[in-house]
């Protein structure tokens, strides 16, 4: 989107703002439903945690895409956007089994991830379609936050105790309908991802009902120019082929499933925040803006970096800025970095902020969050009001206390 538009719509709607391009999100979709066009059964769960907004969901519903979540809250979002029970899986991790039957009650597909539940579950409800979350210990991933896949990882079911996963499902009678992976956000590398699918064919032969092989996600999108990117063409070659060869050994066509967040959404969201005030120190100068951590916690959570342009003034004079929240602890977007000539006023927009920036957000320092709005055929669409101050009091209890009596000795 142009920075005009970005300014009009902060205008519009008022800041701090997320704006989301539409047609960004929709090419994204294609291009990867374009890599796996040999797949004969293709199936695309959008992860729903990287940006969960109703509408959204509902424009990937239009799509064609399919639901990943994890939550029953998130599974119950879906429900609302319109979403099949059947195209929605839920991945949970830790969750108790009432949630997890719950859910299943719904008639979405489950997923677990560990043998403890496995069993409860398998001795209880031996008909229902169960998915595993194997974990095949890939190390991939820059940032070890993310990285689910190592063997310190909380994520999935090791690779190592196949026996024992292959008893209970034995000694349950349960039915496994897919098998599945995830490995993380951030996987730079197509030959790792390739790697991982193999331990993954692997362990579906052992499995007879198979209706399909959930690949997870783990895409990595550019957070800035020329940086390293997925490239989902040659992983959609690679992988097709080996896939469908696969299919051929297992004796039937499966579905090819994935769950992206980041690749579908992350590159469509725009931040639009205020300058309050330029500071001047003794080692640096500060541009503090009408936000923080509260409305875009990446950097400060795992240090991402969020390509930051000065929309206000794009063509002004580079200079060096640390970018700064307006939160009573350290907030720091961006230390050090090359923007163009910011005022008091100017408003800067924060790449990238499609995926895990709003869905991230919270009420700290008793904040409002800001609106969203969705750019759809040339307009914008207002897709959730800026909180009010009743947002932060709605869910409180306000205890009365008599005036304190004095007490003499
Ligand atoms: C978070 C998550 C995803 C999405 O990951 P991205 O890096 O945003 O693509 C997919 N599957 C599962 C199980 C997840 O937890």
């Amino acid at each position: 989107m142009e920075a005009k538009q970005l300014l009009q719509l902060a205008d519009e709607f008022g800041g701090p703002l997320y704006v989301y391009d539409a047609a960004k999100i929709q090419s994204q979709y294609r291009k990867l439903e374009k890599a796996f066009s040999k797949v004969g059964n293709l199936r695309i769960n959008y992860a729903v945690k990287a940006l969960s907004n109703i509408s959204i969901l509902k424009l990937l519903k239009q799509m064609g895409s399919g639901l990943d979540t994890v939550s029953i809250e998130e599974v119950r979002l879906g429900l609302l956007a319109g979403f099949a029970p059947e195209t929605i899986i839920y991945t949970p991790n830790g969750v108790s089994m009432e949630e997890i039957e719950e859910v299943a009650a719904l008639g979405v597909q489950i997923n677990i991830d560990n043998l403890s539940i496995l069993e409860q579950f398998g001795a209880k409800h031996p008909k229902t379609p169960v998915c595993i979350r194997i974990n095949p210990h890939i190390m991939a991933g820059g940032n070890s936050n993310i990285s689910v896949g190592h063997i310190d990882s909380k994520f999935g079911i090791s690779i190592h105790q196949l026996p024992h996963l292959l008893r209970i499902v034995e000694n349950t009678g349960m039915h496994i309908n897919g098998i599945h992976m995830h490995t993380g956000s951030d996987i730079l590398d197509v030959g790792v991802f390739l790697y991982a699918a193999e331990i993954l064919f692997e362990t579906a032969m052992h499995f007879k009902e198979l209706e399909f092989v959930d690949f997870g996600s783990g895409f990595k999108v550019p957070y800035k120019k020329d940086d390293i990117q997925t490239d989902i063409e040659e992983l959609g070659k690679k992988l097709s082929r080996r896939f469908n060869t696969f299919c051929e050994a297992y004796g039937r066509e499966l579905t090819l499933a994935f769950e992206p967040g980041k690749f579908l959404v992350s590159e469509a969201g725009f931040f639009i925040a205020k300058v309050n005030v330029v500071k001047q120190t003794t080692s640096t100068v500060f541009a503090g803006i009408d936000s923080g951590f509260n409305h875009l916690i990446r950097p400060m959570l795992y240090g991402s970096h969020h390509f930051i342009e000065n929309i206000s003034n794009p063509k002004g004079k580079e200079r060096f800025y640390s970018v700064v929240g307006y939160i009573c602890e350290t907030d720091t977007f961006a230390s050090n970095r090359r923007i163009a000539e910011i005022k008091e006023g100017d408003m800067l927009c924060f790449r990238n902020a499609g995926a895990y920036c709003f869905s991230m957000s919270s009420n700290y320092n008793s904040r409002v969050r800001p609106a969203e709005v969705l750019w759809y055929e040339g307009k914008g669409h207002l897709i959730r009001q800026r909180e009010t101050f009743e947002d932060i009091t709605r869910n409180q209890v306000i205890m009365d206390f008599e005036p304190a009596v004095a007490t003499t000795a």
